[in-house]
Formats: C-alpha cells, structure tokens, sequence
C-alpha cells in the first residue's frame, strides 16, 4: 500500500484558494479508518491502543481518535497538558517521558498514568506516590530502528531501564511499596511479524520476573508505507503472530496480560499531505540538476533533512502540462543547503532526483506521507517562516480549519525589548 493523495487536483487549488500554502491536510476517513484497523489489532486477552500523540497532536485530531475509544500516550508532561486541554480524561493519558516531568505530582493527581523510564524515574515516583501502581519501561536489549537516529532499543539506545536491571526495579519497588502492574517497551519493530514476535517474546521473559504485571505494552513503530515501494505493517498478521505467545505465558505463570500498542506514525503518516506552491524552477547547468524551489522547507517537514527520509510528492500543474516529465530535485525555502526534500533515502547529504510532470511557479505541489513528524516536529519559526495552518476533510467533503497558519505577533510574543 503506497499513499497516493487522498486530494484530487481540484480540491488541492480549492485548498490553496481557501488557506494558502504551505498547508497540511488531514483527511478524517483515513484517520478514522486507521484508527479502527489499531483497534481490531488481535489479542489474547484485551487491548488498550494508544495514539502517540507526538506524531500529531493538534487537538481536532486527539478529539477524532478519543471519539474512536484510543487512548494518549503523551511523550512529555507538556504534551499530557496539552491532552487535558483537548478534553482528554487524564486516565486515558500515559506518560513515558525520557524527561521527568516538573509536574509529575500534579499530572498524576490528576489522574494520567505514569511509565518509569528509568531507575530513577520509579525511585521519584515511588517517593511521591508510595503504596501505588506504576509501569516501567524496560529496553529489552532488540535493537530496531531504520537508522541509528531511529533506533530506540539496544544497547546504543538509552530509552527504558536496561533489562538486565529488572531485580534492581524490584528492589526500589519494594522499598516503596510499589506494585508495577504495568510493564512496557518500545523498540520500534516495523513491519515484519517475526520480528514483532522476537520482540514480543522478549518482553515476556522479562514480565515473567515481575510478578504483578498485568499489562504490557509493545509501544509503536508499526511502520506504514509512505512510498509505493516501501512495506506496510500488516496489523493483523503481527497480532495473530503474538496471540499464542500471550496464551503460552498465561499458562505457564497464571496471568492473562492485556495487551497494549501505541502506534504514532501508523495511524497518521499516510492520513496527512502537505500542500506547497512551486515558487521559482532553476538549473545549475549541463552537468547540474534542475530544481524546484517551494514555498515549503524544513521549518514544516523535517523528516528529509534529518533522516533522509522519502516522501511522495506529486506536481499538479497549473497549465495543461501533464504529458511532460523532467527530473528534478526539490528544495525547501530555508537558507540552509540541508533544506532538500528529495534525498538520498537513508542519506541526507545525498541527492536524488524525482520524475514529475515538468513544473512552472505557480503550480502545486503535494508532499504525501505528511500525517505524522511534520507539523509537530518541523524546525519552527527557522528564517521566521511562520507555522502553517492545518485542514482537516471531512468525509462529507468539507475543508475545516484546525490550526490557523501563525501570525507575526505570536511568533514574536515572548521576546522582550527593554
Ligand atoms: C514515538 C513513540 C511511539 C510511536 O512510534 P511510531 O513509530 O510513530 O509508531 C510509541 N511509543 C513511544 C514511547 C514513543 O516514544
């Protein structure tokens, strides 16, 4: 399954007549359509699915998945807030935080869950709320992860308490009065089910040693397929895959684990565009490349320049020009030679030419796969571009503004002149 752009070329200068560009477009059934396929994800014994909302999280788009029955997994104590005032009850909210929320007392009184990721994390949550509950995240020593810079498990990962200090998490448990009912991990597993498997395995070995646990999470990294030729995580076939490992455990140790994911880029990358605008088309010679210059850049997607990332991009031409094809690279509007949104896969200080349909200023210009890490992880406010706006289609057709495009008085609001 590759993303072809859910917009048709006359709603794309519908768009751009109404917003402007650059814009991002969320389009509802495929939200909701992703959103149902995490929540039919197969299980032994119950799931909770979780939006990791650091993938997306405007507020209309936290409310559509609270309404689908997901959950949050809140990346940080500000993003747990930032739920709260989308209207999300602080017990469908979870956070696993590299970083100690400030407020870690007040977010837990008001009811959010909290995942220890390290020692001492459990050892302050244990300090503030002894004789309670908690969940921990354990990094199962699997390594995953397309790049170095994706990888969030192993030993060059320092997300989660390394696995082989599971008796020391029993230890200051103890000390508490904790019970770690919950037990999570999040290595980012991608598409292939025997690796989910091995993964899933290993978690369970390592929630045989914590007695109490009654849930575990595989966390994310159900990888969608941004490109044609990229694979597809195949939610069914992983969850089959998984099922008699949970059933071998409950009958080996007497508890039926519910089950937990918290699929990010799964339930939005390929639910979201974004529209730019060619602004300029120059050439650097015979022996050069020709470009397209876009009224678009890192400061809005950031996933090109950061990881060599790929995403589709798609010409609707202005003019009638549809027969004609060049190769171009495409570039961003940042005074930065690393602002390229055709790189090399896998290498961002590599070029890679992208077949369009031969390009003039004024045209559009739909970067697919925009859903999840562009809005929310851009280089904001880089060469004072400001943030731009969000859209959401309905199904019914409509084009609802969820986010205004940034003004110059916000952008400017917290400095101060003496
Ligand atoms: C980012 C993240 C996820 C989601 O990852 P995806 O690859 O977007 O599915 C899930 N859990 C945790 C703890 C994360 O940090």
């Amino acid at each position: 399954m590759g993303s072809t752009p859910f917009l048709s070329k006359e709603q794309a200068f519908t768009v751009r007549e109404t917003c402007g560009t650059p814009v991002y477009v969320y389009d509802e059934g495929t939200l909701e359509a992703s959103a149902a396929a995490v929540l039919a994800f197969p299980n032994a014994f119950g799931l909770t699915a979780r939006f990791a909302m650091k993938a997306l999280p405007t507020a209309a788009i936290l409310r559509l998945f609270d309404r689908m029955g997901l959950h949050m997994d809140a990346g940080s104590g500000y993003e747990a807030e930032r739920a709260m005032r989308a209207g999300i009850v602080p017990d469908h909210i979870q956070i696993t935080s590299q970083d100690l929320p400030w407020n870690l007392k007040e977010l837990v009184e008001k009811g959010c869950l909290f995942n220890a990721c390290s020692l001492r994390q459990l050892e302050t949550y244990g300090q503030l709320f002894p004789e309670t509950e908690t969940c921990v995240r354990i990094n199962p020593g699997l390594g995953s992860g397309h790049s170095n810079r994706t990888n969030v498990g192993g030993p060059s990962s320092s997300f989660g308490i390394w696995h082989q200090y599971v008796s020391q998490v029993l230890e200051v448990a103890r000390r508490y009065g904790l019970r770690v009912t919950g037990m999570h991990t999040h290595i980012g597993s991608g598409t292939d089910p025997e690796v989910w498997l091995h993964c899933a395995q290993l978690a369970l070995d390592i929630a045989a040693r914590l007695p109490e646990v009654t849930r575990l999470s595989l966390g994310g990294g159900f990888k969608p397929a941004r490109m044609e030729y990229e694979d597809h995580a195949d939610l069914e076939a992983i969850g089959n895959r998984l099922i008699p490992e949970f059933k071998a455990f409950a009958a080996s140790q007497g508890r039926e684990l519910r089950l937990e994911i918290e699929p990010g880029a799964y339930l939005t990358a390929n639910a979201g565009v974004m529209l730019c605008s060619v602004t300029d088309v120059v050439d650097t010679g015979d022996e050069g490349f020709d470009f397209i210059k876009t009224d678009a850049g890192m400061n809005d997607i950031m996933r090109p320049a950061l990881y060599g990332a790929q995403h589709p991009i798609t010409l609707f031409p202005a003019s009638s020009r549809d027969s004609e094809h060049a190769d171009y690279l495409v570039v961003g509007h940042c005074c930065e030679s690393g602002d390229i949104l055709s790189p090399e896969p896998g290498n961002p200080e590599g070029l890679k030419t992208r077949t369009l349909t031969r390009a003039e200023a004024g045209d559009i210009l739909v970067i697919g796969g925009a859903g999840a890490y562009c809005a929310s992880m851009a280089a904001k406010n880089y060469n004072s571009f400001p943030e731009s706006p969000e859209v959401l289609l309905t199904k019914d057709g409509a084009l609802n503004l969820i986010r205004r495009r940034q003004s110059m008085e916000h952008m400017l609001e917290n400095e101060v002149l003496n």
